[in-house]
């Protein structure tokens, strides 16, 4: 056999490019009343055999079909019946040598996926699919981070036992803790909470849980080994193939039943192993390889997925397209997108917003790698450096008002603004912003509008939001760190963005302090519910903040001159206070303009508010003061290691709010207007 690099230059030749580049998209396999066809893509192969078998792992073949050689390397068979049910793999040729291989391009597999199955999709679709619907977008995208697995397995959750760490779990709305009928877990838990999309950890077929070993394995999934089939270890039956396709939508149809857009985490990256159906099917074709003949390994997984390769990105691009057609998913997020191209991930998006409408579905990614990769021909990476380059609608994950705010997430001992990092409140400045600088044409700003970033303090890497305060604030106790938690929170839904958490953030998840879990038992990993009754007060405090944020078009505006709403900037030392210009052009928004005040001191700070009509809509306690209407007082201040929002009551006009205004005059003007024109005795605004 060649070498990696010898196929490596053959790959790149102008020869294999004219000859081999296929672009029909109906590789792998239709399965209908009309027949059912099976196609895939080998160019270097000198032949291919399909096996048929009964069963989806043990037994022999029940036959051997050779396959016809088509253009551009495609190898292809028909049958006129209905195939449904039967499953399959390849003996393919090369050089001499026989290789094995499942179907890359599958929709479904037997157990382990190590064979591939013929799918009738109709036959898999749950009852009402047709019917299924994603909710409407709401005036923010606020992200919750999930895995199948944690979600359901602990007992507290009261799910019926025969669906613990499965996708049926989330078909059951009414779970209460332990049963008890009184506290909802699960989807009542969530719908309660006001989150509006449900992010699930990887649930493609992945290989580092054996589906036929004990229920107890856990993984968090970043090994892809069949990318267009779900996880067996998610449903009730893994050795029948259409049993998991079926229990996703079922997932997913409840997730939209109830209110929630699901987005999928998908990991193109890099591959479970080397030794994958890419490598066995089209050898080093899928891969990346330095010109030393070294194996990228960018990923720090193994290897690298070239994404630049002509077949390579048609694969990822129709992926994510038979995704949101077959299973309605209304978002990605991709894994190490710093790995991918930045031309790939543009067209991924264009491709999405001519079907679905622009922007409709949310696409966002790590913009970083582990390591250098060899991506070749010129392709740029989508880095966080090259936010420019990527289509408004291509989102981060914002790692820099990650740490500024609570503090490094590789650096466990370091501390951000929070808990008490010296000389971060421009970074928080930033933060508010999205970064993106009020010019933002300029050079130094790195990102095009708010659409471009998501704002989050933690997600399933690294320490959750609780074990990093204790990791750097190991005197504080529990009502401080409480206190903290709750600062955290309030300052970064404060800031504009698409926010996101990690599920649990809300009631103070632990790890017992442990960075990296993806692999420590379910019994460290999953969701306590326990707990997250235990810590009401905490997870009433998102609540009231996730409600409150949905009512602020000053902080959802995801337009690119949204920064220019912010404006009237202070900062001290461990003080950060800002103004946003809150007028909306369609709603009628009930504050016209918010005063922000991030005071991580451990003193109270008065605060100057100046014009009449302020009101408190949160502090550092209690986030559902907008609730009513409790204007502020003369000796207005700050609590020590807290958040404070204030909001002015828009004045009544006859059609409502009166309107943007010309918004391009910005929201420095109006401020400047509205300090001379603030002449109303603190008395008069007291209550
Ligand atoms: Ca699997």
């Amino acid at each position: 056999m060649k070498t990696a690099l010898e196929w490596k230059k053959y790959y790149s030749s102008p020869e294999f490019r004219e000859h081999y580049i296929y672009d029909k998209n109906d590789l792998g396999v239709s399965c209908t009343d009309s027949g059912t066809s099976f196609k895939l893509w080998s160019p270097s192969a000198d032949s291919v055999t399909l096996n048929l078998y009964q069963e989806g792992s043990g037994g022999e073949a029940y036959t051997h079909i050779p396959m016809k050689r088509e253009d551009k390397g495609v190898w292809s068979w028909s049958s006129d019946r209905n195939l449904h049910g039967a499953y399959y793999d390849y003996s393919l040729i090369f050089e001499g040598e026989s290789v094995r291989s499942a179907d890359p391009y599958a929709y479904a597999c037997g157990v382990n996926g190590r064979r591939s199955m013929a799918v009738d999709l109709k036959r898999t679709d749950p009852e009402g699919w047709e019917n299924d619907r994603a909710p409407e977008k709401g005036a923010e995208q606020i992200i919750y981070e999930l895995h199948v697995k944690e979600f359901s397995w602990d007992p507290s959750g009261g799910f019926p036992e025969k669906y613990r760490g499965k996708y049926k779990a989330f078909t059951c709305p009414d779970t209460t803790l332990f049963g008890d009928g009184i506290h909802p877990t699960g989807m009542g838990y969530m719908k309660d909470l006001g989150v509006t999309h449900v992010q699930i950890m990887p649930a493609y077929d992945y290989g580092s849980v054996n589906e036929a070993g004990k229920d107890t394995e856990f993984n968090w999934g970043y090994d892809p080994v069949n990318y267009n089939v779900p996880e067996g270890s998610y449903s009730t039956d893994p050795a029948h193939g259409e049993v998991r396709i079926r229990e996703m939508k079922e997932m997913i149809q409840a997730l939209h039943s109830q209110g929630f857009r699901v987005i999928m985490d998908v990991v193109y990256n890099h591959t479970y192993s080397l030794d994958s159906w890419f490598q066995r099917t089209a050898p080093w074709y899928f891969y990346r390889v330095f010109d030393d003949g070294r194996i990228s390994n960018g990923s720090a997984c193994g290897n690298d997925v070239a994404s630049e390769r002509e077949m390579c990105a048609k694969y990822i691009l129709e992926s994510v397209l038979y995704w949101t057609e077959e299973y309605h998913i209304d978002g990605f997020r991709f894994d190490l997108m710093g790995l991918l191209d930045v031309d790939l991930m543009n067209r991924i998006r264009r491709e999405l917003d001519v079907r679905y409408g622009k922007g409709e579905k949310l696409l966002f990614g790590e913009p970083w790698a582990a390591a250098e990769t060899a991506i070749e021909g010129g392709a740029v990476q989508a880095l966080k450096k090259n936010m420019r380059l990527l289509d408004e609608n291509i989102g981060m994950f914002c790692d820099d008002t990650r740490d500024a705010v609570k503090g490094s997430a590789l650096k466990i001992k370091r501390p951000g603004f929070i808990n008490g990092a010296p000389g971060k409140e421009n970074d928080i400045i930033q933060s508010t912003r999205a970064w993106c600088t009020p010019q933002h044409g300029s050079a130094d700003a790195g990102v095009k509008a708010p659409s471009q970033v998501i704002t989050y303090v933690s997600a399933h890497d690294n320490q959750t939001l609780w074990d990093k305060l204790a990791e750097t604030l190991p005197e504080a106790d529990a009502a401080e760190r409480m206190r903290l938690n709750r600062m955290a929170a309030a300052l970064y839904m404060t800031c504009q963005g698409n926010l996101f958490f990690l599920s649990g953030e809300e009631f103070a998840r632990t790890k017992n302090g442990l960075e990296d879990s993806f692999n420590a038992p379910i019994a460290l990993n999953r969701l306590d519910w326990k707990q997250a009754w235990e810590n009401q007060p905490l997870v009433e405090y998102y609540k009231g903040l996730i409600a409150l944020r949905t009512r602020l078009p000053g902080l959802c505006d995801k337009s690119a001159r949204a920064s220019e709403r912010i404006g009237n900037v202070e900062i001290s030392d461990g003080m950060v206070s800002f103004e946003v210009d809150n007028r909306s052009e369609t709603g009628c928004q009930k504050w016209d303009r918010l005063k922000i005040i991030y005071n991580r001191t451990r003193e109270y700070r008065h605060v100057m508010a100046k014009g009449s009509r302020w009101t408190v809509l949160c502090d550092g306690e209690d986030s559902r003061l907008w609730t009513s209407v409790k204007y502020v007082s003369p000796d207005l201040k700050a609590a020590p290691q807290s958040v404070l929002i204030l909001g002015r009551l828009a004045e009544k006009t006859g059609g409502g709010t009166g309107g943007m205004g010309d918004m391009t005059a910005g929201v420095a003007a109006d401020m400047e207007a509205d300090d001379t024109a603030g002449t109303e005795t603190w008395e008069k605004q007291a209550v």
